[in-house]
């Protein structure tokens, strides 16, 4: 699958926010945007005021950005959300919520969604008792996510939550942080998302 290999901290600095791609260095004074906070590349002071496309274009990218994906499959689940009958911008965030390393990220199984994505991948993270190593797989209520019995499972989970346990984790996830485990007691709702996005934006970006 491709990904972007480049800086992360370029993302932000880019979005003009913290995205929280490092995990544990992002609540540090270390973080990029505390440092620089102005857009990287030497052309970023001669940059004027955003076009109505500009700021569109920009609230599409930093959503991306923040959940880590390419934008094939960030279309495709606007796409999806499009076919809902509700709120496609709302739909669309939820959806994002709902992905797997998403999830794991916010439960604290893992320092940030990066982190999260390649413990999935490495099949240490297992829902309803069966390992998942996809990370759009999307939660749904009921869903119990733990960390596989192996040793180095558990090791790793718990060392991840040790590091990161004064974060605040998520009101629709029943999370047990001794066994560890998470399970999914309802689906997000739009106040339930973190991301400072105005979805509506995309949607009209898209709709062009
Ligand atoms: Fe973004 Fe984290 Fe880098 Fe700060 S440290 S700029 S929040 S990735």
């Amino acid at each position: 699958m491709a990904r972007y290999l480049g800086p992360q901290c370029r993302l932000c600095r880019r979005e003009g926010e913290k995205l929280f791609l490092k995990g544990i260095r992002c609540e540090t004074t270390k973080c990029a945007i505390t440092k620089r906070k102005y857009p990287p590349g030497q052309l970023a002071w001669g940059r004027g005021k955003l076009s109505k496309y500009g700021v569109q274009f920009r609230e599409k990218q930093k959503t991306k950005r923040f959940y880590g994906i390419l934008e094939r499959q960030f279309k495709n689940y606007y796409l999806k959300a499009e076919r809902q009958k509700g709120n496609t911008g709302e739909d669309l965030l939820i959806m994002l919520e709902r992905r797997l390393d998403n999830v794991v990220h916010l439960i604290l199984f893992a320092s940030s969604r990066k982190n999260a994505r390649q413990l999935i991948r490495h099949g240490h993270i297992t829902v309803n008792n069966k390992r998942v190593n996809i990370p759009s797989y999307l939660v749904k209520a009921g869903d119990v996510i733990r960390p596989n019995t192996s040793d180095a499972s558990q090791n790793i989970v718990k060392s991840n939550i040790e590091l990161v346990k004064s974060r605040n984790t998520p009101a629709w996830v029943d999370l047990k942080l001794d066994v560890p485990e998470g399970v999914v007691t309802q689906l997000p709702t739009r106040e339930d998302i973190s991301i400072p996005v105005q979805e509506q934006l995309i949607v009209e970006l898209y709709s062009k």
